[in-house]
This record gives structure tokens, C-alpha cells and sequence, in this order.
């Protein structure tokens, strides 16, 4: 008996060490399960000190004693209340959803097993036969239930474990096992073969194991939570390396990653002494989709040229995204330019097939720029910044081109610098001058208006057409006074020439994205007709479709006033852009000019044909008039009449003059009509 006592503390004060340990845990880590479990080992313990108890009770009181049975109800009630707290804790580390719903219960679990505890205290309470049928409900009974909870919570244990290491859970899966393993089997000796409790060791021996597998619970919690702790850690370290190393939108390597791969991939080129080809890749008029389509539609193309471009590369090859819609690729361990061009061609083809965007195919292109290692630069920035500096070039020229580096490249960037500084002098030395073009009638042959055409007359480098320094007086801003002046130097032109006898002559003047979005430029327009006195109907304003794309309602409202006025609006360049359809429903269009790139073809190419035919039936449809652009040759002309182009301008009438040659053209006008077109060694010599 002495023994069964001895064990019965021993396994209470190692049930308190568990619940005080759980406890101080559960503060500081905030895991319900473990307060759950820190309040089942302090009823765990109540029961084993009750249990205690009872046997020191025993010689020297009957079970009928009112101490008896205040301590075994006690006893079984914390016994029955450690099972509820096990399987409360057991069902939170197995689900928060599932131990959520039995928590809410708990009113009724409580009740239960207070009830389970008292009928069991009950059953047979005045019976003297210590290992008669009291035993049975008080003691077997109660063991057969704590351990089939056990075998629940280590399998809780075991379903609920996360990959990463798990030493811990394995620690507190096996005792809960074992413990619930040797509950059972009590259960099993109180049933079968009691007098194994009274004639041998082995209460002595369950109470060390007991006391070994409650202590080790504790042990392998402690474990457990710090191995929780340090695959957190792991996992918000990769985390956050992945965060500063990689663009989140494509999963990508960011520029810092791309240069410290690039880095060490030039070291092994070096020692291989083989080749290596950096590609600067832009998408083209990728502000226009993501303006005309939305950003969730830009994204999708950013990643779809990410996935697509990543497909078409080796395994040794490197995409990253350095920012925007710019990509880089390099590809280490090839031979020579012509490797380079090839993979180049394959990238092109990746991204050209069309994407799937909101049920309607884009066509993507990108333009692209290669440098080579080690011919065109030594270290990661000097390849990167040649293929940008190539990838500019190839811009310039046009998109979906590929370019390749060559040094005399910076010295144009250096260039473009130098023309930076020289047009903002322009600006203030008036360098600029209007030519014209006239726009001609179709059926007639009638000059019916004249378009100007900005030129910079440079002191050194002569007449700069306005391809060389557009897009720098927009980037910069200076195309704001510049157009401003544009067009009070035209209108005050053309009242000129109204006034001396072609008073039906109208101007078409090309004004630039950056000056519809200047809040004053109705009042510059309407101050430059009232200066010069020509009246509103007698102006044309040409806005590209890109910019027409590229509009806020803002600016479609700017346009209905300058409509209201009577000023008429066309759409230039016509067919580059993506939403050309509904551009002409929101703008106060009149005039749909068709791209010179589909008049240049469009006796060769079917398709550009087909897309000037389809451009001037869309016209008609809307009530809106056509100018085709760039026509060269009679051919072109006989087309677009036949198509029922209304207008139409180009070299085979006569490139933009100087004004002093204007009087010259209109004059070749007999009754109106042009005299006679020029021939094609005329046009070739005009040509700038
Ligand atoms: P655009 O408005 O499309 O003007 C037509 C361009 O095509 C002009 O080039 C003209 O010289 C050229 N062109 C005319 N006929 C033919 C032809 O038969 N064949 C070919 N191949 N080309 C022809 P330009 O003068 O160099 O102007 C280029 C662009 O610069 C213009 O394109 C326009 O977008 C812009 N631009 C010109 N003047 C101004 C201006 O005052 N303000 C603004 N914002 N942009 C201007
Ligand atoms: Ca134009
Ligand atoms: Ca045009």
C-alpha cells in the first residue's frame, strides 16, 4: 500500500510540474491547446492527490466516511474534468474550426462528466471489498476513459504534425500513447485480474512509468514549440529574402539578383573564356495597353511574357525583371553573335503569339537590345546598361525590332543630351519653322487644306525633322510652348492666305498628348483664332490615336468644347493604337487619318489593304471623313478612290514645304485642281 502511495505522489507532483510548465507556455506563446492541457494536468494532479489520499484513508476510515466520499468524488470529478481539458486541448491542435465547436459545448461536457463522476462515486460506495465492484467503476472504468482520451489526443497529435521537423510532437505523440497504453491496461487488470494490483509491483512500476511518460509530455511540448519557433523564423527569413531578391508579380529575380548572378556567370565566362549574351528586353506600347485595357490586364501581360519568355530559354539561362514592362535575359555559355541572334529570335516568337486577355487576343511585341560579353562590356552594369542603351536604339527605329549593341551607341545617348540642351535654347532663339502639306481631294484633286509640319532650323545641324526631337519636346515638356506657338503661327498663316483669295483653305495642325493635358488649352486655342481672326471651322486638330487612347475624360471634355466651337478633331496615324473603336464612340471625332504604314503596302500586302479598306468602311459607317496619309504613287490613289477615301496626302502631290512655297503649289491649281501629279523622279528628289 506504502508503495501505491509513494507512486501516486510522485506521478501528482510531476502532473503539477506539467501544468505549471504548460501554463507559463501558454502565456507566453498563446496556444489555447497548451492552457487547455495546463488545466487537464492540474486536474490530473487533484485526482492523482486524491487517489493518494484515499489509500492513506483507508485503514483508518471505511468508504462510507463522509472524508471518503468528499475525497472521492473530488478525485473522480478532476478526473473526468482532465479528460474534458485533454480532448479540448487535443481537438485545437488537431482543428481551431472543430475545438471551436466543442468549446461552445462545454457547459454540457462539464456536466456530463460530473455526472459520469458522481455515478460512478455512487455505484456500490458502501460495498467494503476495496477490489470489489467499486473498483470496477471508480478505478477501471475511469482508466479505460482516460486512456482511450489519450489514444484521441496522440492522434490529434500525429494527423495535425506540419512538414519541418517534428521531434517534439513525436516526443508528446509517444507518451500520450503510451500513457493512454498503460491506462488501458489497467483497465484491463482491474477487469480481469486484479490481484495483480495487490500481490506484485506493479502499481510501483505503472506509477515510474507514468511519472517518466507525464514528465516527458512537458519535456517534449518544450520541444515542440521551440522547433514551431524556429521554422517560423526560417520560414519569414526565406520569406523576406524572396521579397528583396524576387518581383512578386512574375516571381522573377529582381535587378540586385540579376547583377549578382550576372556577376558570377561573367567570372565563369572569363575562366571558360566563352561567350556570354545580355538581353534588354521593353514590351511595346506597354502604356497603352495597360492605359486602354486597365492594370489587371497589363499585369496578365507582364506575366504571361515572363512564363512564356522562361519557356523558351535554357535551364542555365536567367530572366529577370528589372522594373515597368523592361525584362532582362542572359544566356551564359554561347558562341558568338550569331547564338545570341537566335536565342534573341526565339524570345520574339515567345512573346509575339497573342494572349488571351478578357476573351479578345493581344498581340504583344517587345523590342530588344543584346549586348555581348566580353565585347561589349567587362562587369554586370556595363552589359546591362549597353543592351538598355541598344534596346533604345531599337525603339527608336520602330518597335518589335531587335538590336544589337555598338559602342558608337553612347555617344548618341551623349547626343541626345546634347540636343536636350540645345532645344531648350531653340525654344527661346525661335529656331522653329512651319512647312506644309497640302490635303487633297479625291474626286477633284482640290488642295482643300494644308497641314503644318514642325521643322527646327538648327545653326549648325540644319533642318531637324520632327522624328529627332518630338519625343524629346514631350518627355521634356518644351512641346507645350513649342506647339503653342505652332499653332499661332500657322492660324495666323492661313488667315493670310484665306485673306489673299483661297478663302476656303482650311488648317490642320498636329498638337501633341502632352499639350491636350494643359488645363488652358482650350483658352490657347480660342486665344490663337481670336488673334488672327480664322475662324474656328477653318482649324483641324490632329491628335494621334495613341494619345486619343492615352486620354482621362478630362481631355475628352477639353475636345467637345473645341468641337462646340466648331474646330474639327482627327484622329492621326490611324490603326496604331489598340481601342480604336471605342475612341470613336467617347471622342467628337470628324476625320479618321489611315497610318502611312497601311497606305506604304497596300498595293504588295493584301493585309494592309484589307485594313485600309476595313478603316475606311468603318468611316463611312460612322458618318466620318477618311485621309489617307503617304500616298506615293497613282496605284495607292486609285485604291483608296475606289475604297471611297474622301482625302488624301503623300509625296505624289508634294512633301511639306516652306511657306513661301505654298502660293507656288496652290498655284498649280488650275479651276482648283491640281495641274498635273508629279513623277516619281520628282517625288524622289523632294524627299528630305
Ligand atoms: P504626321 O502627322 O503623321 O505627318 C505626316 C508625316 O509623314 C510628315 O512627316 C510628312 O512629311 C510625312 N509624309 C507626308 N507625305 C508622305 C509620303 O508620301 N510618304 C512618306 N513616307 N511620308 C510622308 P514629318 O513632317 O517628319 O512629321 C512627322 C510627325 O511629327 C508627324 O506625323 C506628326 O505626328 C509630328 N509633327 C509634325 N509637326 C508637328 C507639330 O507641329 N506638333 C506636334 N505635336 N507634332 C508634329
Ligand atoms: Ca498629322
Ligand atoms: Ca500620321
Amino acid at each position: 500500500m506504502s508503495q501505491l502511495l509513494a507512486s501516486y505522489v510522485v506521478q501528482a507532483a510531476a502532473a503539477l510540474f506539467t501544468a505549471v510548465l504548460f501554463g507559463f507556455f501558454s502565456r507566453t506563446y498563446r496556444k489555447p491547446f497548451l492552457l487547455h492541457w495546463a488545466r487537464g494536468f492540474s486536474a490530473l494532479c487533484i485526482m492523482l492527490f486524491g487517489a493518494g489520499l484515499t489509500i492513506s484513508l483507508a485503514p483508518i476510515a471505511p468508504p462510507t466516511t463522509i472524508t471518503r466520499v468528499t475525497v472521492s468524488t473530488v478525485t473522480l470529478i478532476a478526473a473526468y474534468y482532465h479528460v474534458a481539458w485533454l480532448i479540448f486541448g487535443s481537438a485545437e491542435v488537431f482543428s481551431a474550426d472543430y475545438a471551436d465547436w466543442l468549446y461552445r459545448r462545454r457547459g454540457w461536457i462539464f456536466a456530463a462528466a460530473t455526472v459520469v463522476a458522481i455515478a460512478s462515486m455512487a455505484y456500490a460506495f458502501s460495498d467494503p471489498d476495496p477490489f470489489g465492484p467499486r473498483f470496477t467503476a471508480r478505478n477501471a472504468i475511469r482508466s479505460a476513459i482516460i486512456g482511450a482520451a489519450y489514444i484521441a489526443a496522440t492522434i490529434s497529435v500525429v494527423i495535425s504534425r506540419k512538414p519541418g521537423r517534428h521531434v517534439g510532437r513525436v516526443f508528446v505523440g509517444t507518451s500520450f500513447g503510451l500513457y493512454g497504453a498503460t491506462q488501458l491496461h489497467f483497465f484491463w487488470v482491474g477487469m480481469v485480474s486484479r490481484s495483480t494490483i495487490s500481490q506484485t509491483n506493479y502499481p510501483l512500476y505503472t506509477g515510474i512509468l507514468d511519472f517518466v511518460l507525464v514528465f516527458t509530455m512537458g519535456l517534449g511540448v518544450v520541444i515542440w514549440l521551440l522547433e514551431e519557433e524556429h521554422s517560423r523564423a526560417q520560414s519569414t527569413t526565406q520569406e523576406i529574402a524572396s521579397l528583396a531578391y524576387h518581383d512578386p508579380l512574375t516571381g522573377l529575380p529582381n535587378r540586385k539578383l540579376l547583377l549578382d548572378h550576372l556577376t558570377r556567370a561573367i567570372y565563369q565566362a572569363r575562366r571558360d573564356k566563352c561567350d556570354l549574351a545580355v538581353y534588354f528586353i521593353d514590351v511595346d506600347r506597354f502604356k497603352v495597353i495597360n492605359d486602354s485595357l486597365g492594370h489587371p490586364a497589363g499585369d496578365k501581360v507582364l506575366r504571361a511574357v515572363a512564363a512564356r519568355v522562361t519557356a523558351a530559354l535554357r535551364e542555365a539561362d536567367t530572366m529577370a525583371r528589372m522594373g515597368g514592362d523592361e525584362f532582362v535575359v542572359f544566356t551564359p555559355d554561347i558562341h558568338g553573335v550569331e547564338d545570341a541572334v537566335h536565342v534573341a529570335q526565339k524570345v520574339r516568337d515567345a512573346i509575339r503569339d497573342p494572349i488571351q486577355i478578357e476573351g479578345r487576343e493581344l498581340f504583344v511585341s517587345a523590342s530588344m537590345g543584346v549586348a555581348m560579353y566580353p565585347a561589349d562590356g567587362q562587369t554586370a552594369e556595363a552589359l546591362v546598361k549597353n543592351a538598355d542603351t541598344a534596346m533604345y536604339r531599337a525603339k527608336a527605329q520602330g518597335n518589335d525590332l531587335m538590336q544589337l549593341y555598338t559602342p558608337e551607341m553612347n555617344a548618341h545617348a551623349a547626343e541626345q543630351l546634347a540636343l536636350e540642351s540645345a532645344l531648350r535654347r531653340a525654344v527661346e532663339a525661335f529656331e522653329f519653322e512651319l512647312h506644309y502639306q497640302p490635303i487633297v481631294q479625291t474626286s477633284d484633286n482640290r488642295i482643300c487644306a494644308m497641314e503644318s509640319m514642325l521643322r527646327w532650323r538648327h545653326p549648325v545641324l540644319g533642318l531637324v525633322r520632327p522624328e529627332q526631337f518630338i519625343r524629346l519636346a514631350e518627355s521634356t515638356g518644351l512641346i507645350v510652348p513649342i506647339g503653342e506657338w505652332a499653332l499661332r503661327t500657322g492660324c495666323l498663316q492661313m488667315a493670310e492666305w484665306r485673306a489673299s483669295g483661297y478663302a476656303d483653305l482650311r488648317l490642320a495642325v498636329n498638337i501633341s498628348g502632352r499639350q491636350l493635358r494643359q488645363p488652358d488649352f482650350v483658352d490657347t486655342v480660342r486665344v490663337a483664332l481670336a488673334e488672327t481672326g480664322l475662324p474656328p471651322s477653318a482649324l483641324d486638330l490632329e491628335i494621334t490615336e495613341m494619345s486619343a487612347t492615352q486620354s482621362e475624360p478630362v481631355i475628352v471634355e477639353r475636345l467637345r468644347a473645341l468641337h462646340a466651337m466648331g474646330v474639327r478633331i482627327s484622329i492621326d496615324d490611324f490603326g496604331t493604337g489598340f481601342s480604336s473603336v471605342s475612341i470613336l464612340r467617347d471622342f467628337p471625332v470628324d476625320a479618321l487619318k489611315i497610318d502611312t504604314s497601311f497606305v506604304r503596302d497596300l498595293i504588295l500586302d493584301p493585309n494592309d489593304a484589307d485594313v485600309a479598306a476595313a478603316v475606311v468602311a468603318l468611316a463611312k459607317a460612322m458618318a466620318l471623313t477618311v485621309v489617307a496619309e503617304g500616298v506615293e504613287n497613282p496605284a495607292q490613289l486609285e485604291f483608296l478612290r475606289a475604297q471611297g477615301c474622301e482625302l488624301w496626302q503623300g509625296y505624289l502631290c508634294c512633301p511639306p514645304v516652306q511657306a513661301s512655297e505654298v502660293r507656288a503649289v496652290l498655284g498649280r491649281r488650275s479651276g482648283g485642281a491640281l495641274k498635273r501629279l508629279p513623277t516619281p523622279s520628282e517625288i524622289s528628289t523632294v524627299r528630305h
